[in-house]
């Protein structure tokens, strides 16, 4: 038998899909090492999100070739897909396989999620949206929905070997072939059972009254969380992105949500620095997110990614707005945090137990110092 080792970089999808090929790879043929200087075959999951991604990816293939000169390294994933032939000129030892012909048999499921008590469960492919500084649809372009009745037995085989968060991921998960709300109903009626779901991320136009139903319907059993991306709250840099709403649907969507569900973590994507964002548009996008309580940012700032429409944009703001931008972003992204924290300390909600004595609130508050339990459970928010 030889010895596997897969290493992975970017989103939740590709963890899922790095779990998938080791599982798929260990059954027969393959031994899983947790060390890459052990491995006869090195897989690297790549991802192409920014550039930066795709110079860590570059460093890590120089790595393992260095100290483990034997071993066939196979790149595969995003970065694989749009930069195949400079990443061959460039590492001409390398072999790279596209997802597609790995994971031949989509529907796959997995049985384990890295000794997590949540997994990470694809229910969904591809993007063609094309925001204009998105690289995504380039590399991801074929539509793949999971068919409900897999998603349903894989949700129902996690949850019998102990997980009791499952997050629903996909690339576009808004543009799940039936309909998200439908699936979700459908998950629901046909499993009996604890556990709880949460989205990894929905677009806001994506968020309809049917979704907002069946999270009342299923409040035990839907995290009171959903990741939101904004990207900006200008319109004018929103237009330029190809984003298709308004701050204004935005800001409704978020008044809805908050109506229905009081409790509600809203976290967010937003990038900084986009080319044409000049200090007025940051502004707004600055003052929209302190005065509308989001839990919490993830912070992009801009990358150019050859091909997209964005990369042609004309910068309209000087060189190093865009980190002292990021910083601002950075550094509000703690104090909301923070206070929204401070809104539940002291009060007791569900959890589900994370690696190294920490615990996940279905709000999606992280407590430190709790003790490892099995399935969900009561914690004070402390
Ligand atoms: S919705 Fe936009 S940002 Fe998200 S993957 Fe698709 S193109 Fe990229």
């Amino acid at each position: 038998m030889k010895n596997l080792f897969i290493y992975t970089f970017g989103c939740k999808i590709n963890q899922y899909e790095s779990q998938i090929i080791r599982e798929k790879y260990c059954l027969k043929d393959f031994v899983y090492v947790d060390n890459f200087e052990q491995a006869d075959v090195i897989i690297i999951n790549s991802c192409s999100v920014t550039a930066h991604a795709d110079k860590q990816c570059e460093q890590i293939i120089k790595k393992f070739h260095a100290k483990n000169e034997e071993a066939r390294i196979i790149l595969t994933g995003c970065f694989a897909k749009v930069s195949k032939d400079k990443i061959l000129q460039k590492f001409p030892f390398i072999e790279i396989l596209m997802k597609e012909e790995i994971l031949k048999d989509t529907e796959q499921e997995i049985k384990n999620f890295d000794n997590h008590s949540r997994a990470f469960i694809k229910i969904q492919d591809g993007c063609n949206s094309f925001c204009s500084y998105c690289i995504v649809p380039y590399a991801r372009n074929i539509m793949w929905s999971k068919p409900v009745d897999k998603i349903i037995e894989e949700i129902n085989n996690l949850t019998n070997t102990g997980y009791s968060e499952i997050v629903l991921t996909g690339i576009h998960i808004g543009k799940y072939d039936k309909g998200i709300s439908y699936l979700l109903s459908q998950i629901y009626t046909n499993i009996n059972k604890p556990f709880r779901i949460r989205l990894s991320s929905i677009e806001v136009n994506e968020i309809t009254d049917d979704l907002i139903n069946i999270m009342k319907e299923e409040k035990e059993r839907f995290c009171h969380h959903l990741h939101i991306p904004l990207q900006s709250a200008s319109d004018k840099v929103l237009k330029d992105m190809n984003r298709k709403y308004l701050s204004k649907d935005f800001l409704d969507k978020m008044i809805l949500l908050k109506q229905n569900f009081p409790d509600i973590s809203i976290t967010t994507d937003v990038i900084c620095g986009f080319p044409t964002e000049t200090d007025e548009d940051f502004d707004i996008t600055y003052k929209f997110l302190k005065d509308n309580e989001f839990a919490r940012l993830h912070v992009f700032p801009f990358s150019p990614r050859q091909g997209t429409k964005a990369y042609l944009l004309k910068q309209v703001y000087k060189n190093g707005q865009s980190k002292i931008r990021t910083d601002k972003l950075l550094n509000l992204s703690k104090e909301l945090e923070q206070s929204y924290f401070n809104k539940f300390a002291g009060t007791v909600r569900k959890a589900v137990s994370l690696r190294g004595n920490k615990a996940l609130t279905d709000n999606y508050l992280t407590i430190e110092n709790i003790e490892k339990h099995s399935g969900i459970f009561e914690v004070e928010v402390k």
